[in-house]
C-alpha cells in the first residue's frame, strides 16, 4: 500500500466509525430520558442565545419537548418572536427574550427580565456563534467579530447568569457548544506554538488572563499582517482559537465552581455538534440540527450529573 491509499484508507476506517457511531447514537436518541431518573418539571428554567435558528433552535425545541420552560433568545426581536411562534404553536412552553451576547445593556435587561419573571436558570445553553468562513476559506477579515461573539460574548453570557442560577440538589448546569477545530491536542488542526500549547493544556496553572492575552496576541498579529506565521492553527484559525478559548474557559469556570456547597452546585460542560447542516456551514455536512443538538439535551438532563470542565461529543468524554 503506497502513502496515498494508506490515506485512503484510514479515512474510509474513521468515516466507517463515524458511521457507527451516528447509528447508535440514533438508538439511544430513541430512548425516552427515563421518568425515574427525571429531575426537571415545568419549573425548570432554561435559556438558548442565539436561538432563532439552527442548533439553538434545535435544542430550544428538544428541552421544551421534555417538559422544561424554555427561553428562546435572539438579537433580532422579530425573528426571535416569529421563531417562537412557531415553536408556542406546537404546544410547547417556550417564552422569548431579546439578547445579544456582546452587548451589555442587552445582558442587563435579559438578566433581570429572567430574575424578575422566573426567579433565575436552571440550564443556560450558550449556543450563539458567529463563523465567517466557509469550507476551506481562511480569511481573517472578521477575526475581531468572531472571538469577541465566540469568546469574549460567551464568557460575559456565563458570567451574567451565575449569580441567577437557581440552587437544587441536581445542581444547575451550563453547556456550550463548541467545536473539534478548537482542540488543543486535534490532530489537524493543532496550534503548533509547542509552549503556548502546554501552557493552555496545564490545567493547575490555566487563567483568564492567560486565555485573553492569548486571543489579544492573536488579534494584534491579525492587524500587523503577521498572523498566519504566528504558530495558529491552519484552518479557520479565528473561528478555531475562539473555540479553543471557551473550551479553556469552561476548565477555568469549573475549577472556579466546584468549591461551591452542596446544594448549590454547578456545572459546566462543553460539547462539538459535528458538522451539522445550518447557515453556518452553508447547510453542507453529515448531521442534521436534531442530531447536533442532541449532546446538549443530554448533558443538560444528566440526573446525577457531577461531571464538569469536560468537553463531548455524541455523548462520549473527548480530549479538548
Ligand atoms: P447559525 O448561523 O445557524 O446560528 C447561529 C446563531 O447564533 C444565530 O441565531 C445567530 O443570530 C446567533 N448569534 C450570533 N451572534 C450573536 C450574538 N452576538 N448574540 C446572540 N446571538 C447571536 O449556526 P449554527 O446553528 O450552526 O451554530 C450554533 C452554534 O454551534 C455556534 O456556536 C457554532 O459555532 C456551533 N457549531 C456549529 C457547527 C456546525 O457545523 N454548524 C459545528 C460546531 C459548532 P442571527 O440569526 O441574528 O445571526
Amino acid at each position: 500500500m503506497d502513502q496515498s491509499e494508506k490515506q485512503l484508507d484510514k479515512k474510509e476506517r474513521a468515516k466507517e466509525r463515524r458511521e457507527k457511531r451516528r447509528q447508535e447514537i440514533s438508538l439511544l436518541r430513541s430512548i425516552p430520558y427515563s421518568g425515574n431518573q427525571r429531575w426537571w418539571s415545568a419549573e425548570t428554567v432554561a435559556v438558548v442565545t442565539g436561538a432563532n435558528r439552527g442548533i439553538g433552535f434545535e435544542i430550544t425545541r428538544q428541552l421544551a419537548i421534555q417538559g422544561i420552560t424554555v427561553i428562546l433568545t435572539s438579537r433580532e426581536v422579530a425573528v426571535g418572536e416569529e421563531s417562537a411562534k412557531v415553536l408556542q404553536e406546537g404546544g410547547l412552553d417556550v417564552g422569548f427574550h431579546q439578547l445579544d451576547i456582546i452587548d451589555d445593556k442587552s445582558i442587563e435587561s435579559f438578566c433581570s427580565w429572567v430574575k424578575e419573571k422566573y426567579g433565575g436558570i436552571d440550564i443556560l445553553i450558550n449556543n450563539a456563534g458567529v463563523s465567517h468562513n466557509i469550507g476551506s476559506e481562511n480569511s481573517v477579515e472578521a477575526a475581531e467579530t468572531v472571538i469577541k461573539i465566540n469568546y469574549y460574548g460567551t464568557k460575559k453570557m456565563i458570567k451574567a447568569a451565575i449569580p441567577l442560577m437557581r440552587p437544587s440538589a441536581q445542581g444547575a448546569r451550563i453547556v456550550t457548544v463548541s467545536s473539534r477545530l478548537g482542540r488543543l491536542n486535534g490532530k489537524r488542526n493543532r496550534i503548533s506554538n509547542d509552549d503556548l500549547r502546554q501552557k493552555l493544556e496545564d490545567i493547575d496553572n490555566l487563567s483568564e488572563e492567560l486565555i485573553d492575552s492569548t486571543t489579544a496576541k492573536f488579534l494584534d498579529q491579525v492587524k500587523d499582517g503577521t498572523w498566519s506565521t504566528g504558530g495558529w492553527s491552519q484552518t479557520n484559525t479565528d473561528y478555531a482559537l475562539s473555540k479553543l478559548a471557551i473550551n479553556a474557559f469552561t476548565r477555568v469556570m469549573a475549577k472556579q465552581l466546584s468549591s461551591r456547597p452542596e446544594g448549590e452546585k454547578i456545572f459546566i460542560n462543553c460539547y462539538c455538534p459535528g458538522m451539522v447542516k445550518t447557515a453556518m456551514t452553508g447547510w453542507a455536512g453529515q448531521v442534521t440540527p436534531e442530531e447536533g443538538a442532541d449532546t446538549a439535551i443530554w448533558l443538560s438532563l444528566l440526573p446525577d450529573q457531577a461531571i464538569s470542565g469536560k468537553f463531548f461529543a455524541e455523548r462520549r468524554e473527548i480530549h479538548f
